[in-house]
Formats: structure tokens, C-alpha cells, sequence
């Protein structure tokens, strides 16, 4: 959907219904990763137009909702929420918006609690009430479950009157025990300790409060000056001495460098805490300097919450499917239930081979952890194997194929479906024949190609190339008319014109990717060069390992091959390289890796860069000469940044480019 009005409305609409269900019902339906990407998208849209931002718009107001069921307390100072930081430069921003106004800052820097927040007001030094967040204004009194965790003082050292601030939480062990209960009851598990805490402390019955231990750290107190008290540090230490539990991670900072190293050091001690925390705040400490940057009616500008990336995605893997690939390669696939995986939502995931899915131990039916491998291919990381709670079979490779029913054969640890003839062979090569990356013939995709070579049109790629010759027959065809049928013979035409590296990678040579195809356009101009290059010389060409050698020259050895490229001459079907400049020094032998989005096509500038001799890879290291670097990119380059590796933006790589 590209109209931002209507985008905007659309997800005003979603995240107020995920609020509904995170706040009021404790029961999310998506993820916190992608609740943070859709409020990223909506806070960037409103920015661009602040004349479409709603009345109803959850980017202005603090999530929650106030329980009717409860006794309501009104916030004397807005109880906020916290600003989001993501990544390094993130944070470089922050404190740059901070030295702008003057201020050299101090920070204190603090784990984020996956809890939820409560306000407690003592008269006297005795807890008057205590109060959740509710709308930031308005919270619902939970006094008397909060009565029932032990680290919160009924009674404090001094009899003061005061308020602090702080998060409830619920240990991750009280968490398993709970879950392993509530499976044994037929219950549904909780999916997350905050959910739990959150359940627990707004039970109306305070026994299962106090059945389910939970427990409390304060991080804050609203007005400290009325205390004497100058700084955020200080202010954490006079709560310590009134007999409040802080958390023993707190740590006063001195600028960017002191905030990375506990970010580092925490993100390592996360996994052996006995509670879960989802980022680190990053607090200014002196409070003048607070009052100065004063707050928004959602989250004070003072300080932030950098939140960890997700470490792992666990979902269900309802059952595996096997695909026949053009080499004749049969694959087993894993059907998942749908899940985000940073931003995307995936269902389906290869499982490689036989060896991958034992030595992992895959079985249907089992929760597993997916990651994003260089931050773009889903895959099947780990079986949460204590969550595997009936005899699941084993993963059982399949012996025939799935299409025509030919006994498979075992080549090192993959199976194939020796059926030269077989369907999905054929069908899968005049697919990857028409693609993007190879012969680029738009308005040729997977649905037509099936219907082609089903209906006898196409049975082999010359065929495209005939397809002129039937086109009052595919017009009566459903679903086909003049225009479109006469727009997709143009591009098979046009497709004649094609520099040879695309044709290299459309003929579906094993092993050969775009990459490769490029490499051995660059090197020998003309197809027939290739043909008729030995292994021996094929194998001496960088970036091209024997396993590729032997598999090309194999290729030009098949007679039915070598017919098929007369056909597609004769046919004028070009053959040649048709690059532009092939030593641009700019490029040549320079690795460059993408991040974020460009308004070129990723794929387009990698040709490009590919073309003019320069090479494209997927992550960063030392070795990487450049970063281009696109709208809301990801890790890569906060990498960059730290390995000093060079950056340019797309202005600069096509000034590079000499475009
Ligand atoms: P937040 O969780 O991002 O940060 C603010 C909160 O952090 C504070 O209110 C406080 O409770 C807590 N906190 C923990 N440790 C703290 C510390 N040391 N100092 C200060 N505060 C500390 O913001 P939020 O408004 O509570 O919740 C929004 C977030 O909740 C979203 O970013 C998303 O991750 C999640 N959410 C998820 C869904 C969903 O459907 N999955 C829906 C709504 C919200």
C-alpha cells in the first residue's frame, strides 16, 4: 500500500489492537519486534507528514488501559515510557541531541526489566498504595498484591512521605515452573515472564499474587529535589539506604564509549540472569540537565531504552514438505507457523539435506529456533527439545520422488531424482530460465511457465523462443489476453538482447550462480569461448573452485546441451558480453557490502557493481573495501562504523560507478 493516509490509518489501527492485547488482555499476538517495526514505520510516516498523524495515533500516548475492575489513582507526575534506540548510531544521536543543548552529560546507565511498572507512595514512611502505569495518567490500584512481594518495604527506614518508581517482575525460574504446571493442567503456557508479571499483579484475588513470587527493583524517583538530591546516581543510592531493592547492575557512565561497553557486557550477561531483561535505559544523571530536556506526553527526552535484537524465534513446525530443484536435487522443507523473524514474517524454510534435519534431530511437530543467517536466509536453528513433549518420529528422508514417483540417488549427502524427464525438473529450469536474474523475461512467472509446459507449449527453453508462433491459441487461453500476451512475447524477445552472463546463469549450469555466470562472462566475452575452455583453465580462474570447473565443462560435454545453444543462436538468441566497462578502477577488486534501502534495486546495483569488475558480498569484516548504506539499515552498519570501514551513500557508489 504506497498512500501514506492510508497506511497510517492501517497501522494506527493494528498497533492499537496489539496494545489491547499486550496491556489489557496480557496476551500478544505478535512479537515485540514487530510491534517496534510497525511503530518505527508510523513514527517515520508521521514525521514525513504531520498533517496525516490521528487523534487516536499510539506514537502520542503511553500504552496501557485502566481495568474498570480496579480502584483507579491519578499520577501526580505522568508516569511515561521510554524512547526506543536500536543500534549504535542510534545512540550516537541521542547524546548528540543532548551536547547540543549544551550539557557535557553524564549517564547512568541501567538493565531494562522485562516487568511492568508500578508506582508506590508512602505517607510516613508506611506504603500508602501502589499504583500501575495504566495510560501514563490514570493507574489501577494494586495495593494489596504488591503488599505480597517480599523485596517491597511496607515500612521504610525514614518516616517520610515519598513516591518511587519501579518494575515488577517474575524470575525466569518461577516462569518454567508455572508454565510446566499449567501444561500439566491443559492450560495454555504464558509466552513471556512480563506477561506473567503483568497477569499476576492485576489479579483481583491477592492469593495468586502471592502464589506466583513475584519480585522488584526501583529505578526511580520522580521528584528528587525535594530530597536534596541533585543527580539520578543519587537519588538511586537514597532509595537503596530506605530499604528499597535497586538493581546491582547500575552503573554511572561517563559518555558513548562508557554506554557500549555496558551494552557489550551486559548483552553477555543476559543469559545467565535470573530474570529477563529486553535492553539497557541510558539515563542523563544530573537532573537540572533532566528539567532542561524536559519530556514529550510519551517519554521523557532524557533518556532512552536500547533494546537488544531478538536472540532467537521459536515456532512450531507443522510439517515437511519435499521440492524437486532443476538439477533434480530433492530438498526437504520445513512448514512453519507463520512467525517474525526481524520484520519478516516466514512460513517456510529449507532444511537442506537428510544430514541437516538428523544432526539437528527435526521432527514434526517440534518448536524451533529460527534465526535470519546474514541477516536475509530464515533457517531452522536448534530443536527446543524440552518442549517436544510426546514421541515425535524421527526425520525420515523420502525414497522416491515426490513428482514422479523415480527411486532417488544418494550423491554425497543430497538426493536426487535421476529422471531426466521428470516434471518438476523441467518445469523448475523454464522457471529459473525466465527469472529476474537470469534471462529477466517480465510477465513470465511461475504460474504461466507451469500452464505452458503443461499445455505443451514449452517443453524446453528453445521453446520460449517459438512461442510467437502460437499466439491466437494462447490468447484464448483464460486468463490471457492480446495485450497481455503481446507484452510477454516483447519481452522474450527483448530477452534475445541479453549479455551473456545473464544467459550463463538462465541455462542452469550446477553450482553456477549470477555471480559466477558474471565472472566467466568477464573472462571469456563470447559463449563459445567457454564451450570450448578446458577444466584445467576453468579451474585456474579466481573465485571459480574445482567443484564449479568440473561441473561446467561437464555441462559443454552434453551433447543435448550444446543443441540446445545452437538453437538459441539460430534463433538470435545473443551470446556475447555485452559489459560496459570491465576494468572500472574505481570498482575493480573492491568488495562492498549493501545495507538498508536504496531507491535503485539491490539486486540492479549489484550487477552493476559486478559489471564494472567490483565484487558484492553479505556481511561485514576487515577485508570489506565499502558499505553503501540505505534508508533504515541494519546491523551491517553499525559493524561498519566499528571496523572503520568506509561508507557511501548512493549519490557517492554511482559517482563511483561513473552513472
Ligand atoms: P518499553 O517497554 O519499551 O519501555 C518503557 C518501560 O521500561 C517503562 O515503562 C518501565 O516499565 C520499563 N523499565 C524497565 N527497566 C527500567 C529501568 N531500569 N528504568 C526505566 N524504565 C524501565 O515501553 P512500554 O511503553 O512499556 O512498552 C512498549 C513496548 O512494549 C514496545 O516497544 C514493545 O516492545 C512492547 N509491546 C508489545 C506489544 C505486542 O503486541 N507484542 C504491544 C505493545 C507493546
Amino acid at each position: 500500500m504506497n498512500n501514506p493516509k492510508d497506511r497510517i490509518q492501517e497501522l494506527v489501527d493494528l498497533l492499537n489492537k496489539y496494545n489491547y492485547e499486550y496491556y489489557t488482555l496480557d496476551k500478544p499476538s505478535v512479537s515485540d519486534q514487530e510491534y517496534d517495526r510497525l511503530m518505527q514505520e508510523l513514527m517515520k510516516l508521521e514525521s514525513m507528514y504531520p498533517e496525516l498523524i490521528l487523534s487516536n495515533s499510539p506514537t502520542s500516548r503511553v500504552g496501557g488501559k485502566v481495568n474498570d475492575s480496579f480502584k483507579k489513582i491519578t499520577h501526580e507526575i505522568p508516569l511515561l515510557s521510554l524512547s526506543n534506540v536500536f543500534t549504535e548510531s542510534d545512540i550516537i544521536t541521542f547524546d548528540n541531541r543532548i551536547r547540543k543543548e549544551n550539557i557535557i552529560p553524564k549517564y547512568v546507565c541501567e538493565l531494562k526489566i522485562d516487568g511492568l511498572s508500578v508506582s508506590l507512595r508512602y505517607k510516613d514512611g508506611k506504603l500508602l498504595y501502589a499504583a500501575t502505569r495504566g495510560n501514563g495518567i490514570i493507574g489501577e490500584d494494586i495495593t494489596d498484591n504488591v503488599k505480597t512481594i517480599k523485596t517491597i518495604p511496607l515500612t521504610l527506614t525514614k518516616p517520610i512521605d515519598i513516591e518511587v518508581r519501579g518494575e515488577i517482575y517474575i524470575s525466569k525460574k518461577t516462569l518454567l515452573e508455572i508454565n510446566e504446571q499449567r501444561r500439566k493442567d491443559n492450560l495454555e503456557p504464558f509466552k513471556n515472564a512480563r506477561n506473567l508479571a503483568a497477569g499476576s499483579i492485576r489479579q483481583l484475588d491477592s492469593k495468586i499474587a502471592a502464589e506466583r513470587h513475584l519480585d522488584a527493583f526501583i529505578y526511580h524517583l520522580p521528584n528528587p529535589m525535594d530530597y536534596g538530591i541533585n543527580t539520578h546516581f543519587e537519588a538511586l543510592n537514597f532509595m537503596k539506604e530506605l530499604g528499597f531493592v535497586t538493581n546491582p547492575n547500575n552503573r554511572l557512565v561517563d559518555g558513548i564509549d562508557g554506554i557500549l561497553s555496558y551494552i557489550d557486557e551486559k548483552t553477555k550477561l543476559r543469559e545467565t540472569l535470573p530474570y529477563d531483561i529486553d535492553g539497557v535505559v541510558i539515563k542523563l544523571n544530573n537532573i537540572l540537565d533532566q528539567m532542561k530536556l524536559g519530556s514529550t506526553v510519551k517519554y521523557p527526552k532524557w533518556a532512552t531504552a536500547y533494546k537488544f535484537p531478538p536472540e532467537e524465534v521459536i515456532t512450531k513446525l507443522k510439517y515437511i514438505i519435499f521440492t524437486v530443484g532443476r538439477t533434480g536435487q530433492v530438498t526437504p522443507n520445513a512448514i512453519l507457523e507463520p512467525v517474525n523473524v526481524m520484520g519478516s514474517t516466514i512460513s517456510k524454510t529449507t532444511l537442506h539435506n537428510e544430514d541437516y534435519c538428523k544432526e539437528k534431530d527435526i521432527r514434526v511437530g517440534d518448536y524451533v529456533v529460527i534465526i535470519k543467517a546474514g541477516d536475509v536466509i530464515p533457517r531452522v536453528e536448534s530443536v527446543k527439545k524440552e518442549r517436544r513433549i510426546e514421541d515425535l518420529p524421527e526425520f525420515k528422508m523420502c525414497s522416491n520422488c515426490p513428482i514422479c514417483n523415480t527411486p532417488l540417488i544418494k550423491k554425497d549427502s543430497n538426493y536426487y531424482c535421476p529422471n531426466l524427464k521428470c516434471d518438476a525438473r523441467h518445469i523448475e529450469g523454464l522457471i529459473h530460465f525466465s527469472s529476474r536474474e537470469a534471462m529477466n523475461i517480465t510477465g513470465l512467472g511461475e504460474r504461466i511457465v507451469e500452464d505452458l509446459y503443461n499445455l505443451g507449449y514449452v517443453k524446453t527453453i528453445v521453446d520460449f523462443y517459438h512461442l510467437d508462433k502460437y499466439k491466437n491459441d494462447l490468447m484464448l487461453l483464460e486468463g490471457y489476453g492480446e495485450k497481455s500476451i503481446q507484452n510477454l512475447l516483447d519481452e522474450i524477445e527483448k530477452s534475445k538482447q541479453n549479455s551473456l552472463e545473464k544467459l550463463i546463469f538462465a541455462l542452469g549450469i550446477r553450482h553456477v550462480g549470477a555471480k559466477t555466470a558474471t565472472i566467466l562472462a568477464r573472462k571469456y566475452l563470447d559463449l563459445d569461448n567457454l564451450i570450448n575452455s578446458s577444466e584445467e583453465e576453468l579451474s585456474d580462474i579466481p573465485d571459480i573452485g574445482e567443484e564449479i570447473s568440473k561441473s561446467v565443462y561437464n555441462y559443454f560435454q552434453d551433447d543435448h546441451n550444446l543443441e540446445i545453444i545452437n538453437k538459441l543462436k539460430e534463433l538470435g538468441v545473443n551470446t556475447k558480453y555485452l559489459g560496459k566497462s570491465i576494468d572500472n578502477p574505481n570498482i575493480k577488486d573492491k568488495s562492498f557490502v549493501i545495507t538498508g534501502t536504496l531507491n535503485i534495486k539491490r539486486d540492479d546495483l549489484k550487477d552493476k557493481i559486478i559489471t564494472n569488475g567490483g565484487k558484492v558480498i553479505d556481511s561485514v569484516s576487515k577485508k570489506t573495501d565499502y558499505v553503501i548504506l540505505g534508508e533504515n539499515p541494519g546491523s551491517k552498519y553499525d559493524k561498519a562504523i566499528k571496523l572503520g570501514i568506509k561508507i557511501l551513500n548512493e549519490k557517492e557508489i554511482f559517482e563511483m560507478l561513473n552513472e
